[in-house]
């Protein structure tokens, strides 16, 4: 059965002894409450990776580890970079690759995407791909075409790998704003990104939305929405929120493939 999945991605936010404690917290929540649809990542910063695996090992949790980010050099002279063989050897299983604020922010472009794409999966990890359009692409309706050439640019020849690539279409106005897509919308999207991942030969990847997800609109987008889960920010930096979004998605979560 392909699960949905559910990753908190925590950007630059708590201690590692703060994240000890969500991650207790997070993990304590979902014994008593378990999912049996839903694959639940955390993706702490990389300063937290060891303490996060460590918590999760003792408390025999079913919860994965995510890095935000990663090079997409294999080692040398790069100074303030990580590799994916140190996070593979912390136990990380997966990377979120071309989040809009690296895009923005730090100068990641499409072609660097493309090779950290490359690297992860080189390095045996899985990569959760992050496309999505800006407000002024939107509302020149050229979202379909921007988001379609995007992953076209980040996957083309990948197919032999398509178990391990996630795609998370996350709009960039909809990203911390509280502003997030209507359910129709996301599955307009959903339709749009499904046809191009099936031109590229990875039909079976994950399709997950992220943008404003909170406890409230989780079931609905993952029920009229169709998606296969999300990428939480703001909501997944407190155990309750991220647990309803969690439990949400795993009520609502109908397999389709
Ligand atoms: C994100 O940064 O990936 C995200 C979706 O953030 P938020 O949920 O806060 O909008």
């Amino acid at each position: 059965m392909t699960k949905a999945l559910v990753i908190g991605n925590w950007k630059m936010n708590l201690d590692y002894v703060e994240a000890v404690h969500l991650t207790r917290q997070v993990a304590t929540l979902l014994a008593s409450r378990p999912v049996e649809r839903v694959e639940v990542v955390l993706a702490p910063p990389f300063v937290d990776l060891r303490s996060v695996t460590s918590v999760l090992e003792a408390e025999h949790a079913s919860i994965g580890v995510a890095a935000q980010h990663v090079s997409d050099r294999d080692n040398g002279a790069f100074t303030g970079e990580v590799s994916v063989a140190m996070l593979k050897r912390l136990g990380v299983a997966s990377v979120i690759v071309g989040h809009s604020e690296r895009r923005t922010m730090y100068h990641m472009d499409d072609a660097i995407v493309a090779s950290t794409v490359r690297a992860v999966l080189r390095g045996g990890l899985a990569a959760v791909l992050c496309v999505g359009e800006d407000l002024a692409t939107r509302e020149a309706g050229e979202h379909d075409a921007f988001v379609s050439e995007q992953l076209t640019r980040a996957l083309a020849g990948l197919e032999e790998a398509a178990q391990r690539v996630t795609v998370a279409y996350e709009p960039i106005w909809a990203i911390g704003t509280g502003k997030t897509a209507t359910a129709a919308e996301i599955q307009a999207m959903m339709v749009t990104i499904r046809t191009r991942l099936a031109a590229l030969g990875l039909g079976a990847s994950r399709v997950l939305y992220g943008g404003s997800v909170n406890a409230d609109n989780a079931a609905e987008i993952v029920t009229e929405g169709d998606v296969d889960g999300f990428l939480v920010g703001g909501a997944s930096l407190k155990t309750e929120p991220f647990g309803a979004i969690v439990h949400a998605c795993n009520d609502c979560y109908a397999e389709r493939r």
